[in-house]
């Protein structure tokens, strides 16, 4: 039921499930080794395991999400204790909720940006990061208008963040993973997205394609500073991403945000 497997090249095929395709890497001289991406579509949001060398985690989800991560894990043949970091792409609840229950499940160091780690370690996040609309974005507006009354009460369990990431991002060499987080801020001034050296960006909020949310892949409508998301995007831009894995939705070519820009 969860579980989807792919990569930046078949994407015009999705969605089909269990969908194997992997990403040819070189490792030294005629050495081959192969990415795997799994979404894991947990209820809202839409989390991700990476594995290649090592095995990573997008997003940890709202609250009560361990049975439904357990039961992808085991359709994708990942067992929990392979899980050497989750990276959490920002502080809003229906990111972050499960963190404390995944970490115990997996083992997993947790990393987040240092201006929303706060969100989690604390659990105080409503003081700072109740969701803003996106400036200019009507729907945006509204939508925070009706959803904010009832995220505002949104309680996190306060986890210990082990890795605290700068604002020079971090290489995930160390965890087994050609790719590094890269700073991304905007829809919260602490996002971070995750950028495999295959082109495969893993965006949280900082890029939408879920409806209410939105109709279509597009830009957020709900952002802290529209300035810094479109900055983020062309450093996404820069690093030759080419398929964008949002928080919400289905994964979409990079093309389209670069159509949003106006590049
Ligand atoms: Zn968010
Ligand atoms: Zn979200």
């Amino acid at each position: 039921m969860v579980a989807q497997r792919g990569k930046s090249n078949s994407y015009p095929l999705y969605p089909p499930k269990n969908l194997i395709s992997q990403v040819p890497k070189l490792y030294g001289i005629g050495v081959f080794m192969t990415a795997e991406i799994f979404r894991l579509p947990l209820g809202w949001n839409d989390c991700y395991v990476i594995r290649e060398k090592g095995t990573i985690m997008i997003d940890a989800g709202g609250k009560n999400k361990t049975p439904a991560l357990k039961k992808a894990l085991k359709e994708i043949g990942a067992e929990p204790e392979t899980i050497g970091l989750i990276v959490i792409t920002h502080g809003h609840p229906d990111h972050v909720t499960s963190a404390k229950a995944f970490k115990k499940l997996t083992g997993a160091k947790i990393a987040m940006h240092h201006l929303d780690k706060h969100c989690l370690e604390t659990g105080e996040w409503n003081k700072t990061h109740l969701p803003k609309p996106a400036k200019g974005s009507i729907w945006g507006w509204f939508f925070s208008k009706i959803a904010n009354p009832f995220f505002a009460n949104e309680e996190i369990t306060p986890c210990e963040v082990e890795v605290s990431v700068g604002d020079d991002g971090l290489p995930l060499k160390d965890y087994g993973i050609s790719g590094r987080i890269v700073y991304t801020p905007g829809h919260t001034k602490g996002s971070i997205s995750v950028v495999l050296d295959s082109g495969e960006a893993f965006v949280g909020d900082l890029a939408m394609n879920k409806f209410p949310l939105r109709l279509s892949a597009g830009l957020p409508i709900l952002a802290e500073d529209v300035a810094a998301v479109r900055e983020s995007l062309d450093r996404l831009l820069a690093l030759n991403a080419t398929t964008v894995y949002p928080g919400h939705g289905k994964p979409f070519p990079m093309k389209t945000i670069k159509e949003a820009l106006g590049r």
